[in-house]
């Protein structure tokens, strides 16, 4: 097994991501690595109008809305340093032993879909294609989607919570055509104008993501974000998107991160975007910094707001990589939170 880094490319493929790891890779890694939901789902359930909850999909009622969440697959990722950059190896032995966790987790993307009766909502698109075939490539979204009944081209709104790569990968597929080819792309004005302009190639290159991070996310901008340009629909952060459809400001992350708000009648939900990213290290330890975050201190900000207003007021939320379906409770534990995930209905 290769440890350690070699030639970068602008493709992330599965043995480069595994190398992304930074040496923190181990041999258990091996052959289950990066094996897509998608394939291991694929052939079950093709038969009825209506399938089963649990075929790359869940659904669940916001209200009068109907939500589904879709599965864009999974991975393992070494959870120091990439999900707890600011902890030493001793903090975080007896985390892992408590919450019954190995060292190295499984890590997901979820997609969130929301029908409105006016509109047909997507929150987010996944890596796309731009990890190859391993790691919730489009075609599996898109197979996840047809297994929920869902088209692309029914797409009316595709929101984006931020510009990372594992967020706007999806927007395009390998032959360059636009993957919802109907929707309206909508993003904070901000955060759009940052990963169109001038300053977010050197940025990213001096963050302290391994380099085929730095390549994927510099390259998942220059490559999704001008396909939708004629197409996007900026809104201000904190900004309406649509009725019953808020951004919720949430920097820190990245420069004009930004949550997800939808309100249908009485109910609420929020989609945290990447206020967190797994019940344990972020929600135990909100102070506990992946390597991804773009200012980690405004972050810490942003997680515990979003985190305390979400267990004042009892909201649903989900976590775009908690573990599918994703959704459920942050409740209050001592300093900090914990998470209580959603009952799973057929
Ligand atoms: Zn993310």
């Amino acid at each position: 097994m290769e440890i350690g880094m070699t030639k970068p490319r602008t493709t992330l493929t599965r043995r480069s991501v595994f190398r992304a790891g930074a040496g923190l890779a181990v041999a258990a890694m091996g052959t289950s690595l990066l094996t897509p939901v998608s394939a291991q789902a694929e052939g079950a359930g093709q038969a009825g109008a209506e399938p089963l909850n649990g075929d790359g999909f869940y659904r669940f009622k916001i209200g009068d809305f109907q939500a589904t969440v879709i599965s864009d697959g999974s991975g393992q990722i070494p959870i120091r340093p990439i999900l707890a950059m600011n902890v030493s190896e001793a903090e975080l032995a007896p985390v892992l032993k408590t919450n019954f966790m190995q060292p190295v987790i499984q890590i997901t993307n979820n997609i969130l879909v929301v029908d409105t009766g006016r509109e047909r909502i997507l929150v987010d698109s996944g890596f796309g294609e731009k990890l190859g075939p391993s790691f919730g490539s489009f075609p599996g979204l898109e197979a996840n989607l047809r297994r929920a009944g869902i088209a692309s081209e029914s797409i009316d709104l595709v929101v984006t919570s931020h510009g990372h790569l594992d967020h706007i990968g999806g927007f395009v597929t390998k032959s360059g055509a636009v993957a919802f080819p109907k929707a309206q792309f909508v993003f904070v004005d901000t955060e759009w104008n940052y990963w169109t302009g001038s300053r977010f190639e050197s940025e990213v290159n001096s963050s302290p993501m391994p380099d085929l991070f730095k390549k994927g996310t510099i390259g998942a901008a220059r490559d999704s974000l001008p396909p939708v340009a004629a197409r996007s629909r900026f809104v201000k952060q904190g900004g309406e998107i649509t009725t019953g459809v808020n951004y919720i400001a949430a920097p820190g992350h990245s420069p004009s991160h930004a949550t997800i708000l939808f309100t249908s009648g009485k109910d609420q939900f929020i989609h945290m975007g990447d206020i967190a990213h797994n019940p344990v290290t972020s929600l135990q330890h909100p102070n506990w910094s992946p390597i991804f975050d773009y200012d980690p201190a405004q972050a810490i900000k942003s997680r515990k707001a979003i985190l305390d207003r979400v267990a004042t007021d009892r909201i649903m939320v989900m976590g775009y990589h908690f573990p599918f379906p994703a959704i459920g409770h942050v409740v209050r534990r001592d300093t900090a939170y914990r998470w209580e995930a959603t009952q799973w209905i057929w």
